[in-house]
């Protein structure tokens, strides 16, 4: 293929993460934690732009605070170009335009989402043509989450999070998100639950024997039940973000009395995941909550992973 058949900009959409489940297991040595986790990618996306260059470079919009997004090696889309580039030869660069919507530090992988959508479309600009294989690969090289966002639908990822496998998902489930202007720090948070397990004395085991989604959650996704699965959701990290931001139980109960189903912490949070017996539903909770001063989204779950737009 000629040089001059590869496009000038391409655009990719990638979506954010919730976790419906996560049991985090002992800390190892690399720093890392043991995960079980469900993720369910949500109709919440970042959009990334790819242009031809000679160099790297990176623009970024849709955030409130632009100081919160590194503009130089340390972003995370950033380093999936420079990593597609060496471990392809690639000698040019790229420049990528950055639209954010998922909240910064808001524990909805918006970073990983940026990444994987990075891969593909530098793929797609340079004409690199990387096996599904070795993008996953690469993928799990930037960060933990970001192979999740490449594939999106709903999952369960093992390992780091990395080791994924699709999870049956009948039909849609509904969820508000309720965002904070302020997010939370990952690493802290995992530091956090350290200290809380070490004070109480949990975790003796390494890793703990019951590591495993549990088989009700599952059948609930499986089954395309919201009662069901709003039943058996779960977040290790919700008690050490509970620790760190007090004001979240506030949230999660202002979104129950609206009428959600349930309520929780997605990933290390702040953000906070209502799940909605119908979307008519989701649309109450989302205006009471709005009402009441939050930043309140209604969007829906599963939905297909990084994928080109236009090129
Ligand atoms: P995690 O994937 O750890 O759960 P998160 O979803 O809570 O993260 P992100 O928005 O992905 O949070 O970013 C966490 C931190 O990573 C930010 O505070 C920021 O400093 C840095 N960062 C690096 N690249 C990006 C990016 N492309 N978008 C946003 N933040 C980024």
């Amino acid at each position: 293929m000629s040089l001059a058949a590869f496009p000038e900009a391409v655009h990719v959409r990638a979506p954010g993460k919730i976790n419906v489940y996560l049991g985090v297991g002992a800390r190892h040595d690399d720093g890392y934690h043991a995960l079980a986790t469900v993720f369910q990618a949500v109709s919440l996306y970042e959009d990334v732009i790819a242009r031809a260059d000679d160099d790297f470079s990176l623009s970024v919009s849709g955030v409130a605070d632009p100081a919160s997004v590194p503009l130089d090696d340390r972003n995370l889309a950033m380093r999936a170009a420079k990593l597609l580039a060496t471990a392809t030869g690639y000698t040019g660069g790229v420049h990528l335009e950055i639209r954010k919507s998922v909240p910064v530090a808001g524990g909805m992988g918006g970073g990983s989402a940026d990444a994987a959508a990075a891969l593909v479309a530098c793929d797609a600009l340079w004409g690199t043509g990387l096996s599904p294989h070795r993008m996953h690969e690469l993928a799990a090289r930037l960060g933990a989450d970001v192979p999740f966002a490449l594939h999106g639908g709903t999952a369960v990822g093992t390992g780091r999070g990395d080791q994924l496998n699709p999870a049956l998902a009948r039909g849609r489930f509904d969820w508000v998100l309720v965002t904070s202007d302020e997010g939370l720090s990952t690493p802290a948070i995992y530091s956090r639950l350290d200290v809380h397990r070490a004070e109480s004395g949990a975790l003796a085991d390494d890793p703990p024997l019951s590591l495993d989604v549990p088989i009700t959650v599952l059948q609930a996704l499986r089954a395309g039940d919201p009662h069901s699965l709003a039943a058996c959701m779960y977040n290790d990290l919700e008690v050490p973000a509970l620790l760190e931001r007090p004001t979240l139980d506030d949230i999660i109960n202002e979104g129950l009395r609206a009428g959600a189903l349930s309520g929780i912490v997605s990933g290390s949070g702040p953000t906070v995941a209502f799940l909605c017996e119908t979307p008519e539903i989701a649309q109450l909770v989302q205006n009471e909550l709005a009402v009441s001063g939050r930043t309140a989204l209604h969007v829906h779950g599963p939905v297909p992973g990084a994928r080109i737009i236009s090129a």
